[in-house]
């Protein structure tokens, strides 16, 4: 008999037909021979609609409470699976996170898992039941209720199925799979069949919200293989693995985009040992997260450096700044830009394979779409465009790499 842990997103526990559909698909599973563990995620819309409630009856919530509000959402859907499951006569219990056993550390609405100790879910298996697992949750060190950040019930069932010891991870979502760009921007992209945790970490972390970033870090680093597939049909989905050598012959495996961007640009800082740590420094300390850095070269002893944020990180980035710079020299100024957004290609090909900046230069270019900046790393090439032209910067990009077709090949 193999261990199974199946994750159901938001969109497929997203109403109660949905959540009678998990409740047969689970009870299916269990029939096959299987134990199952079910993690789940709160409905569609509900996570949304409690950090809205909370806006309504504070400016500033504390984040412990946060917690407390926000982990209602999971809290409901494993209720309300385990009754579904129960009327159609099967045997379910549902556990919050700290029932199941996950602890993680104090830093609310982003806490990280320290440990799992799965005794409980372990004794309930063995007695028969389907056992029902609020995502997104843990228990903190001082007992309160944490929750793992946006997205975060991915992590808590690869987490969980690290602990057991899963024979299988299934990730359930509403599309097929890991596709090579979001199919609601792109049409034509395709699903693919294998992907590995490089490029899947690049594609999470650079838009591709089909996997939280941190679970696909989560899995990399404890070997847990994964597969993304539809909670609506049982076509096979994206097999998530450690790297093959045949997954280097495909120079870009997907292509991700990612809006709310926001640039900002420091000008005039003497270009002297000390300035742009103290620019950073500033930023750093406020816990605010950047992404491409450029700076250009210097003229007259004076440079400039831009980088991008997240912008609804930018007020915050400002005022730090402009403290920060204010002594720096005469002429030092910040200047902001925001309704800019990132359009990332990403494959392990790159590594051995030239020209991959030239190609999507190129696909930009015969669009007419501007590029505002450009970054490179081992298997990933992004570049920032303005927001209104992002969708479109995908698509060409996505074509131009032939990926609505077939893959370019590196040997090619
Ligand atoms: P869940 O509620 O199941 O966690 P999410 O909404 O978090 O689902 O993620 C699924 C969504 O991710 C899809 O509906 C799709 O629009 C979006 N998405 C973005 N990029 C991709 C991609 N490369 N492949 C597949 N889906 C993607
Ligand atoms: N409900 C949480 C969210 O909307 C966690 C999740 O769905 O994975 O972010
Ligand atoms: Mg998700």
């Amino acid at each position: 008999m193999s261990l199974i842990v199946q994750k159901y997103g938001g969109t497929s526990v997203g109403s109660t037909e949905r959540i009678k559909n998990v409740a047969r698909r689970v009870i299916a599973t269990q029939a096959e021979g299987h134990s199952v563990i079910a993690v789940v995620s709160a409905m569609a819309g509900v996570t949304d609609n409690l950090l809205k409630l909370a806006s309504e009856v504070s400016s500033n919530p504390t984040k412990r409470e946060m917690d407390v509000l926000l982990a209602t959402g999971e809290q409901t859907t494993i209720a309300l699976l385990a009754m579904a499951i129960d009327e159609l006569g099967g045997n379910a219990v549902s556990l919050t996170g700290a029932q199941a056993g996950i602890a993680t550390d104090g830093d609310h609405t982003k806490a990280r898992i320290k440990n799992i100790s799965p005794k409980e879910v372990h004794r309930l298996l063995d007695d028969g039941n389907i056992v029902i697992i609020a995502g997104f949750q843990g228990q903190a060190p001082d007992g309160r209720i944490s929750t793992l950040g946006r997205g975060g019930s991915d992590l808590s069932a690869i987490a969980m199925a690290s602990a057991v010891g899963a024979d299988r991870c299934q990730i359930l979502t509403d599309v097929d799979g890991v596709y090579t760009c979001d199919p609601r921007v792109v049409p034509n992209a395709r699903k693919i069949d294998e992907i590995s945790y490089d490029e899947m970490l690049e594609m999470a972390s650079s838009g591709s919200k089909v996997m939280q970033s941190r679970s696909v870090e989560f899995a990399k680093k404890f070997g847990v293989l994964f597969e993304v597939c539809s909670s609506l049909n049982t076509n096979p989905g994206t097999v998530v693995m450690e790297e093959k050598p045949h997954m280097e012959a495909v120079v870009i495996r997907g292509v991700s985009l990612e809006r709310n961007q926001a640039k900002v640009r420091v000008g005039n800082v003497p270009d002297q040992p000390g300035f742009a740590s103290r620019i950073f420094r500033a930023i750093a300390d406020a816990g605010i997260i950047i992404d491409m850095i450029v700076q250009n070269t210097s003229e007259d002893g004076v440079t400039d450096i831009s980088f991008t944020l997240n912008s609804n990180e930018l007020a915050q980035a400002k005022e730090v700044l402009e403290q920060a710079v204010g002594d720096f020299a005469e002429g030092t100024r910040v200047t902001l830009e925001e309704g800019v957004a990132r359009v990332s290609a990403v494959g392990i090909g790159m590594r051995s394979h030239s020209g991959v900046a030239a190609d999507m230069c190129t696909s930009l270019a015969d669009s007419n779409i501007n590029i505002k900046m450009i970054s490179t790393s081992e298997i990933k090439t992004a570049v920032i465009v303005d927001e209104a032209d992002v969708e479109e910067a995908a698509r060409v990009v996505h074509d131009g790499f032939g990926l609505g077709d077939k893959p370019i090949l590196a040997e090619s």
